[in-house]
């Protein structure tokens, strides 16, 4: 079985997300009171709806408060009957906390910044193996608006090889895999350990380092023949964007867009608008972003 932190950044997820006092009921003292103590978790509105524990058939029943001092609950078997009003406290995940507590336990550089609102923050930087890697959270990114959390977070985009953090699910589209994006869950790198939360950048250097390498190693030049094709391609897959937007990310004008889509030597293979028109084709890298 999944463990309270773990279960927390499942649940996260979800707009709207809360957790229950039964359910808190299920973990150790330990990690409950851990998550409380370090802020992960903090007080959300009472519940409106409980399980109701007084009949066989555990169903939802609606909260009533206007019926006598302590809050009741119906039940077709049993009738109005009192709760304790301890079982109607719910509980949320702070992400602003989480992003700090995220910055503290991996020692980076620089003060947590809110890319997107309530949804992507910057933690800040560090060393990671031979490079400088930026490191953000995000969340909600199985949701339908997910490709355009991406598209309108300007900071997150420019960011070249980033660590993203999310709680537990990752993105479905491959647009958030670009500019060597290393996404990470959460749900499976993060623990509680003795009360603290913990998360070794060691673990997942290499995979970084990877990814990394990908997204800065030496490109290969697309041949001429494949390059209207590939143009073709980029923009189907981004949200049918124009060659105007291609020639703003690149940094090129349209003419050299065409030039180097023509294979003129007045665009070179590995000179830098060339390289440029290939990152952002081959890689997603974008040189300049809205
Ligand atoms: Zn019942």
């Amino acid at each position: 079985m999944d463990n309270a932190l773990q279960q927390i950044l499942i649940r996260a997820e979800l707009e709207g997300h809360a957790i229950g006092f039964d359910e808190a009921q299920q973990w150790s003292a330990v990690d409950g009171g851990a998550l409380v103590n370090l802020g992960i978790l903090r007080p959300a509105d009472d519940a409106e709806y409980l399980t109701c524990d007084a009949c066989d058939d555990p169903h939802d029943a609606e909260v009533i408060r206007d019926c006598g001092h302590d809050p009741r609950i119906y039940c077709p078997d049993v009738g109005l009957y009192r709760i304790g009003a301890d079982r109607l406290r719910q509980w949320e995940v702070d992400f602003v906390r989480l992003a700090h507590l995220l910055s503290g336990a991996l020692g980076l550089h620089g003060v947590v910044q809110e890319v997107t609102r309530g949804r992507i923050w910057l933690l800040g930087r560090r060393q990671v193996t031979n490079r400088t890697a930026e490191f953000f959270l995000a969340h909600g990114l199985s949701r339908t608006d997910s490709l355009d959390v991406l598209r309108t977070a300007a900071r997150l985009q420019s960011s070249p090889a980033p660590i993203v953090f999310v709680p537990d699910r990752l993105p479905e589209h491959a647009e958030w895999r670009e500019n060597g994006r290393l996404l990470l869950r959460l749900s499976e790198w993060a623990q509680l350990e003795n009360g603290a939360f913990t998360l070794h950048l060691q673990a997942f250097e290499d995979l970084h380092r990877q990814v990394a390498d990908d997204l800065e190693g030496p490109l290969q030049a697309t041949p001429e023949s494949e390059r209207d094709a590939l143009i073709k391609r980029f923009c189907r897959d981004h949200n049918n964007c124009t060659v105007t937007q291609i020639c703003f990310w690149a940094n090129v004008d349209r003419g050299d867009l065409s030039r180097w889509k023509n294979g003129s030597n007045l665009i070179p293979d590995g000179g830098e608008r060339a390289l440029r028109i290939e990152r952002l084709l081959q890689r997603g890298y974008k040189t300049r972003t809205e």
